[in-house]
């Protein structure tokens, strides 16, 4: 078959998928255009004709981070419709307040890091594995499982500084662990830069530690109050790789008894 054959026989083609709502909009009175991440095609809006009418059987379906089978319609290159969506986990754990705004951080990540029709399975696998974490892990570990998750996605995107070692000379942080604030990278003292910006200890162990471990086990380890040191760092790498402020992350983490407004321009630089 020629190439445009092909493409032909898959712009027929109807798309079944598990999905997950990463968006909703509104689109008319009743409608609304819904956005999804799926493992095998990346992201895909579709047009959810109707939704809003009490009869409509995508009511309470489309809801955000709803996980779904759902049917689009052929791509032929404009909006696809949402033809089906079957219900297949709604994380009801995930509405109260503190676990909804963690999920809806790591949401936002992944939403921000991915494209449509861009398949990119391990974003997909790091949006449901940290969201099954921040169903059930204790209420007071979300801030360590939030940083694990954030780790685990600059990884993805390649955009994980070395935790364990100098960016320019390769040696293990021993003396001491600096920002290097051009490159984003780490340094050992000698090869800091002036004026040096140290990494406190505390959080530099802290990284390395969920960096290392699995995350199942990250509502394990103990930060020893350094939660509000380390948020920083994988705040600047974000920013840096997804050229955004996350919107949430300063509700996420504590402010180190500052104002509110001091703590959100440190968490966010
Ligand atoms: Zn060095």
């Amino acid at each position: 078959m020629t190439g445009a054959g092909r493409a032909q026989r898959r712009a027929n083609r109807q798309t079944t998928a598990a999905a997950i709502v990463l968006r909703r909009r509104d689109f008319r009175e009743s409608s609304r255009i819904v956005t999804c991440l799926t493992r095998e095609y990346g992201k895909v809006s579709g047009l959810a004709k109707g939704a809003y009418r009490p009869d409509s059987p995508m009511l309470g379906r489309i809801d955000f981070l709803n996980e779904l089978e759902a049917t689009f319609s052929p791509d032929r290159g404009g909006l696809r419709i949402l033809t089906r969506a079957k219900l297949t986990r709604e994380r009801r754990a995930l509405r109260r307040s503190r676990r909804y705004l963690a999920a809806g951080h790591v949401a936002w990540l992944v939403d921000v890091a991915s494209q449509e029709g861009r398949p990119e399975p391990e974003l997909f696998d790091l949006l449901t594995g940290g969201l099954n974490l921040l169903e059930r892990c204790p209420i007071q570990t979300i801030p360590q499982v939030v940083l694990g998750l954030e780790l685990r996605h600059l990884a993805a995107l390649g955009a994980l500084p070395d935790l364990e070692h100098c960016a320019e000379c390769g040696a293990e942080f021993r003396a001491g662990c600096f920002r290097q604030g051009d490159t984003m990278g780490l340094a050992c003292r000698q090869h800091a830069g002036l004026p040096r910006n140290p990494v406190p200890a505390r959080a530099l162990n802290l990284l390395q530690q969920l960096n290392r471990s699995a995350g199942r086990d990250w509502p394990k380890l103990d930060p020893k109050g350094a939660i509000a040191q380390t948020a920083p760092l994988p705040a600047r790498w974000l920013a840096a790789a997804l050229e955004q402020r996350a919107p949430y992350r300063s509700l996420i983490f504590p402010s180190r008894g500052r104002s509110t407004s001091a703590s959100a321009a440190r968490t966010n630089p």
